[in-house]
């Protein structure tokens, strides 16, 4: 759309996350933020790049990051 000012501020938040409309809790091992999901191939995980320590997997993003909170 035309003449339509883009939400920089949207971008600007997302930035900053592992992984955008997902909040991770820190790794349990290492505390690190510095998580990676791999939302690419199955099965769906969040992983440590810190410590590289493995989240539980499942079918789904959503549910492999929901799992990773729960351990933590
Ligand atoms: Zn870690």
């Amino acid at each position: 759309m035309a003449g339509k000012p883009r939400q920089k501020a949207d971008s600007d938040l997302t930035l900053g996350l592992p992984f955008s409309g997902h909040r991770l809790q820190p790794c349990p091992f290492c505390g690190s933020l510095e998580l990676w999901v791999n939302s690419d191939t199955e099965p769906k995980f969040v992983a440590c790049k810190e410590c590289l320590a493995f989240g539980p997997t499942a079918p789904t993003v959503a549910e492999a990051t929901q799992r990773w909170n729960r351990r933590s």
